[in-house]
């Protein structure tokens, strides 16, 4: 069985507080085999952490959490960025035109940002993109008191079952995960076409500590500080180059949504 966590937030979303080698080494210590790291409208740290992960055992997939007119959206197996701030159905059908699909991420909450039931049913009865629309997070990890109608309507919804931390801090890559018959990021994609994924959720209560975790760290990302792989091969926070923090301030900047 493999264990995939298909929702990660790197430093190339603002708020986010670890580097996409941190994530990778940390996602290999845990035994995960697939990961997904999914920016905020960016796919940059995705296509790091495929170039990584094969030195540390793992596979990770190109993606990431698109901003939609509606809401946000996982995309996996992409090639691109779709365009950002579509509607959710042009933004699915970008997806599925350059082979990729999608994954509702904490969808049915009050939350802004997610996406609400008469958008996922409306698609899903959409031709046009067709099965494109493959996963819903069950469990997000980030959004656990609010996961209860998910929970409830995926029973009826000709879609995988996932579980995702939604990870913005290092301890949480691989609390809780998805398993899946296989190991490879193609058994995985086959495992989300056929429904046989099943969620593993985070066992104890990530409120409110996980927020007091996450507000420590991001604090220390504001002086330029993050969670790195250090030259020992530790993981640890470290202060970033500025070269780097340019670099990233650059790849973050006009896409904070
Ligand atoms: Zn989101
Ligand atoms: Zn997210």
């Amino acid at each position: 069985m493999g264990k995939a966590d298909l929702h990660i937030h790197s430093l190339y979303s603002y708020d986010s507080t670890m580097t996409v080698e941190a994530i990778v080494k940390k996602a290999a210590d845990v035994g995960l085999s697939v990961i997904a790291i999914t920016d905020h409208d960016q796919i940059r740290g995705s296509l790091e952490a495929c170039e990584l992960a094969p030195r540390y055992g793992i596979e990770a997939v190109p993606a990431a959490e698109v901003t939609t007119q509606e809401g946000h959206l996982l995309a996996l197996f992409i090639r691109e960025l779709p365009p950002v701030g579509a509607s959710l159905a042009d933004t699915l059908f970008s997806i599925g035109r350059q082979g990729g699909i999608a994954i509702l991420p904490h969808p049915f909450t009050s939350l802004p940002n997610s996406l609400r039931q008469e958008s996922v049913f409306s698609v899903l009865a959409n031709t046009r993109v067709k099965g494109v629309l493959r996963g819903i997070e069950t469990h997000n990890m980030s959004t656990q008191a609010r996961n209860q109608t998910a929970q409830k309507l995926s029973i009826y919804l000709p879609l995988a079952r996932i579980a995702s931390s939604d990870a913005h801090v290092i301890w949480a890559v691989g609390a809780t995960w998805t398993k899946f018959p296989g190991s490879t990021a193609q058994d995985l994609r086959q495992a989300l076409d056929s429904n046989l994924t099943v969620p593993v959720p985070y066992g104890q209560n990530f409120l409110p500590w996980g927020i007091v975790s996450w507000l420590r760290y991001f604090f220390l990302r504001k002086f330029g500080y993050a969670v790195d792989v250090q030259a020992s091969r530790q993981i640890d926070t470290q202060r970033l180059s500025d070269e780097y923090l340019r670099s990233i301030r650059e790849q973050v900047r006009s896409k904070k949504r």
